[in-house]
This record gives structure tokens, C-alpha cells and sequence, in this order.
């Protein structure tokens, strides 16, 4: 059975679920969405997922015809229809159908997706080996621009720096900011460890504020590992004892060399380990009645 997926009020088969070329979503990326996870019939943190969803909208003046608790329900449903316990769940809201020119006002309503699938970014082996990853020319846009803040269907600036990764035959490229502080990775946050403190860029250097980037904090916390959002260049980051990337799809991964330096020893290191362990225990527990997809 193909994927069953919702577009615009009800669920259609995955090869009826098409959007005209005129959405301003596939003429001009003017849209925002969510990369959501379901673990073991529980939607994981559905309410900050869709809290950014509406946060993301706002910010680019783009009215979603359905409420939060409408959009909770599709993202459960999708679930549910698909009858999956574990998925990866993408939620599109575009600007919808308009004409040829850029002026949104044209587009008379919001084009409403969700599917619901499964995603691997990274082989097994990575997350005991960790990744080699590089710092890129190409930096995070700042909030003078497309706020990075914004969840927005306009990443061609990650996707020019994933583009000069895989010209360096890496898996993830480290954007730097307009300051050239340490900002964020394409898709993933970013954190060190240097002498028993954890570290990560602080929001305002811009980045998305990730809700694992955030559930990480609060684990570090629960752990008595002291936490900073800071400020780090190149340098803290050849020099940490451990480095590691956190996003809903990767969950949390070691990072090993960075610009062809070795990072620690070159292995993932404890405080990675412990808090890997804490989120994957997180994750297992339900996160009340209205994240349940299926019995
Ligand atoms: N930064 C960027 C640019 C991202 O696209 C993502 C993934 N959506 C993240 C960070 C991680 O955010 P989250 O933990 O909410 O998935």
C-alpha cells in the first residue's frame, strides 16, 4: 500500500497528491514547515512542533486556514493513517495558489500537506564512529534577511552549503554567521564540550531553535552538566574535548574531525554518550492522551 497523505482538508493517495504549479510554495519557497517525529505511537514534543509551525507563518504573514488543534489532529491522523508507530512526519504549509508574479496577495488560500514516512539520515555506524564534517564558506543568512528562525520552504542557503559538503565528500557542512561565530549546521544544531561544560551557539547568532537543541538543554540540566549558550569560533570547536549535532531526523550525533582536526580523541565522547542515552529514553515515554496515534 502507498502512503496515504493529507493535502488541503482530507487524506488522498500518494500519487493524487499533487499541488499546482502555480503554489508560490513550488514558484517562490513562500511557505513554512515542520520536520516532526512519532516514536512508539506518541507524536514527539507535537505542541512545540506546531507552535514553531504557527510562529514560522506569523513571522511571513501567512494566515494557516486551520487551528493548532486542527493541525495537531492532521499530524496524528497521518500517522494513524499510514499505521505507523514510528515515523518521520513533514508538515508544509505553502502560500498557496496565486499567478505568475511574487505578490502573495494574489494567493487566496494556504495549500495545507502532511505526510508521514520514515527517514534515515545517517548510517548506524556513524553514531558510534561520528562524522567528519567541514565549516563552509556559504554563511547562515541573517535576521536583517529570511530570519533563520523562520522554519521557511526557502533553504537554498543550507542547501549551498550541503552542496559544498558533498563537493568535500562530507556528510554536513558547519555554517558560520555573518561575525563568523559558529551558528548552526544545514539541518542540525550544534553543541561542545570543553571541560565538563556543554556548549551551543546562543539563538540570537542565528539559527533555528531546535526542539532538540532545546530538550538536550533541559537533559544537560537534569544532569547536572552545566550548560552555556554562547558565543564559539572555529578555534573552541577544533579544540573541544567532544562536538555533536542535535536535529529531530539525527536525533544527536558525534561529531569526530572537523576541517581536518581531530576532535578529543577522536572517539564520541561521555557527555555525548550520557545524554544520547537520556534523549533515547525521553523519547519513550508518551507525551499525554492527544500524542497517541494508535492502539
Ligand atoms: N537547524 C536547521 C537549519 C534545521 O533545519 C533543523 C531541523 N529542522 C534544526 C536546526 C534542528 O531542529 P529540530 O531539533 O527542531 O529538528
Amino acid at each position: 500500500m502507498g502512503l496515504r497523505i493529507y493535502l488541503d482538508g482530507k487524506f488522498v493517495d500518494e500519487p493524487d497528491a499533487k499541488v499546482s504549479v502555480f503554489d508560490h510554495g513550488f514558484l517562490y519557497g513562500d511557505g513554512v514547515f515542520e520536520g516532526i517525529r512519532a516514536y512508539h505511537n506518541s507524536v514527539f514534543r507535537l505542541k512545540d512542533h506546531v507552535d514553531r509551525l504557527y510562529d514560522s507563518a506569523k513571522a511571513i504573514n501567512l494566515e494557516i486556514p486551520i487551528s493548532k488543534e486542527e493541525m495537531s489532529n492532521v499530524i496524528v491522523d497521518t500517522c494513524r493513517q499510514n499505521e505507523l508507530k514510528d515515523a518521520y512526519i513533514r508538515a508544509v504549509v505553502s502560500r498557496g495558489k496565486g499567478d505568475l508574479g511574487l505578490d502573495p496577495k494574489k494567493c487566496n488560500i494556504a495549500t495545507v500537506v502532511c505526510i508521514a514516512s520514515s527517514i534515515t539520515l545517517y548510517p548506524d555506524e556513524t553514531y558510534t564512529n561520528g562524522l567528519t564534517v567541514i565549516t563552509v564558506p556559504t554563511r547562515r543568512n541573517g535576521p536583517e534577511g529570511v530570519n533563520p528562525r523562520i522554519k521557511s520552504l526557502n533553504y537554498l542557503n543550507n542547501i549551498m552549503a550541503k552542496i559544498e559538503a558533498n563537493i568535500a565528500g562530507v556528510p554536513e557542512a558547519i555554517l558560520l554567521n555573518q561575525e563568523g561565530y559558529v551558528a548552526e549546521c544545514t539541518g542540525d544544531n550544534i553543541f561542545m564540550v570543553k571541560n565538563g561544560v556543554l556548549k551551543t551557539p546562543a539563538i540570537h547568532l542565528g539559527m533555528l531553535e531546535g526542539v532538540t537543541r532545546n530538550e538536550v538543554i533541559k537533559l544537560a540540566q537534569k544532569n547536572g552538566i552545566p550548560v552555556e549558550e554562547t558565543t564559539f569560533t572555529r578555534y573552541d570547536l577544533f579544540v573541544a574535548d567532544e562536538v555533536f549535532l542535535t536535529g529531530t531526523a539525527a536525533e544527536l550525533i558525534p561529531v569526530t574531525k572537523i576541517d581536518g582536526r581531530v576532535i578529543g580523541d577522536g572517539k564520541p565522547g561521555p557527555v555525548f554518550a550520557t545524554l544520547l542515552n537520556e534523549f533515547r529514553e525521553l523519547v519513550k515515554e508518551p507525551e499525554g492522551p492527544e500524542a497517541v496515534i494508535f492502539k
